[in-house]
C-alpha cells in the first residue's frame, strides 16, 4: 500500500515532493508506539555495536520447559535455544545460580512466562548485571509471553490451556522476528504450522471433555484453572493453594468438606514428587490418586508440550468418565 502511494507520488509530483513525502513517512514510522510486550528491543543490526557476524545464530533463553517447546517449534535450527531452569526444578520460589546469571548475560532474547511466575528474574537486571556484563552489547530483549492472555486471579499457570499457548506462541514469534528479522520468514512459517497443531490439540481436548461424565476435580496445587475455564471443567479445590508451602489446617478442613460435599472419588497428585498430605487424605476419604502434570518442568524437545498435554487428557478421560 505504502509502496503504491510512493509510486503514484513519483508519477504525480516533482522529485522534491517525493523526498518530502519520504521524510514525512520516516518521521511517522519513528513515532510508532513501542510494543508493550517487550521490555527492551534492539534488532540484531543495531546490537553488538557491529560485532555480531551474520553466521552467528540468535541466542534465545527460555525460563521453563513449555516455553522451550513453544520457542523451539518456531525457530527450528535458525536460532540457539536454551532453557534456564534445570530439569526437575519447578519455577515457584526458584533461586538463581551464578551459572544462570552468565546464561542471561549471553542471551539476546529472554522468553519469560510472565504473570509473576519469574519474580526471581526481576532483580537480576538491576542488581547482578551491570551494563557492561552483557556479551551482545546490551540487555537481552525480554519477551513476556503472557501479553494478551486473560489472567485469572494472577495465576501464572497459563500454559496449561492450549488456547493460551497459542497466544504465547504468537508473542514469542513476534519477539524473535523483531530481534532477528533476517529469519523472520522462517519464524513466521514455523509458528503458523505449530499454531495449527495447537489448534488440533485444543479441538481434541474440547471434544473429549464434552463426553466426560464428571467435570469436577481436586488438584494438588492450583494449576488447572485455565484448563478448567477453557474446556468446561471445574477445579473445585486445590490441596496446596500456595506452591511449595504446606497447606494450613483450616484450608485442609475446607478441602475435605468440598471433597465430601461434591462426592469426589479421585484426587490428583503430580509426577516426580510424593506428597504425604495427598496420601493421608486419600487413605482417610478412600480416594484414588492419579497424577496430573503441571508441565512446570520436564524434557526439552519440541513435541514435549503436546505429548504431556495429551498424557494429561488421557488421565482426565480415565478419571472423569468413571
Ligand atoms: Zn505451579
Amino acid at each position: 500500500m505504502i509502496t503504491y502511494v510512493i509510486i503514484l507520488s513519483v508519477k504525480t509530483y516533482s522529485k522534491l515532493t517525493v523526498i518530502l513525502l519520504l521524510i514525512l513517512f520516516s518521521i511517522l514510522l519513528s513515532c510508532r508506539q513501542p510494543d508493550s510486550r517487550f521490555e527492551k528491543y534492539e534488532s540484531l543490526e543495531t546490537k553488538g555495536k557491529g560485532t555480531s557476524s551474520d553466521s552467528k545464530k540468535l541466542k534465545v533463553l527460555t525460563t521453563i520447559a513449555p516455553l522451550y517447546s513453544f520457542t523451539k517449534n518456531i525457530t527450528g535450527d535458525a536460532a540457539d535455544v536454551e532453557n534456564l531452569l534445570p530439569s526437575g526444578t519447578g519455577p515457584h520460589e526458584y533461586s538463581m545460580s551464578p551459572e544462570d546469571v552468565i546464561k542471561i548475560s549471553q542471551a539476546q532474547v529472554l522468553i519469560k512466562n510472565g504473570v509473576g511466575l519469574e519474580t526471581w528474574l526481576d532483580k537480576i537486571f538491576s542488581q547482578q548485571l551491570s551494563d557492561t556484563s552483557y556479551s551482545h552489547g546490551g540487555k537481552p530483549l525480554v519477551a513476556d509471553s503472557s501479553a494478551g492472555v486473560t489472567v485469572i486471579d494472577n495465576d501464572p499457570h497459563i500454559w496449561l490451556s492450549p488456547r493460551n499457548a497459542i497466544i504465547q506462541v504468537t508473542n514469542i514469534r513476534d519477539a524473535l522476528m523483531k530481534a532477528d528479522p533476517r529469519n523472520g520468514e522462517v519464524y513466521s512459517k514455523n509458528a503458523a504450522a505449530y499454531i495449527k497443531r495447537l489448534e488440533g490439540l485444543d479441538r481434541e481436548i474440547s471434544e473429549s471433555v464434552r463426553t466426560f461424565k464428571r467435570k469436577e476435580f481436586v488438584s494438588f496445587h492450583s494449576a488447572f484453572l485455565y484448563l478448567a475455564r477453557d474446556y468446561g471443567l471445574d477445579q473445585v479445590a486445590a490441596i496446596q493453594n500456595f506452591p511449595e508451602r504446606e497447606p494450613a489446617p483450616k484450608h485442609m478442613a475446607d478441602v475435605i468438606n468440598i471433597i465430601k460435599a461434591k462426592n469426589i472419588k479421585v484426587i490428583f497428585s503430580e509426577p516426580r514428587v510424593t506428597h504425604k498430605v495427598v496420601e493421608t487424605i486419600a487413605r482417610d476419604l478412600k480416594l484414588q490418586v492419579y497424577s496430573l502434570d503441571t508441565l512446570e518442568t520436564g524434557a526439552l524437545y519440541p513435541e514435549w508440550y503436546e505429548v504431556r498435554m495429551r498424557a494429561n487428557l488421557e488421565v482426565l478421560k480415565m478419571v472423569l468418565n468413571q
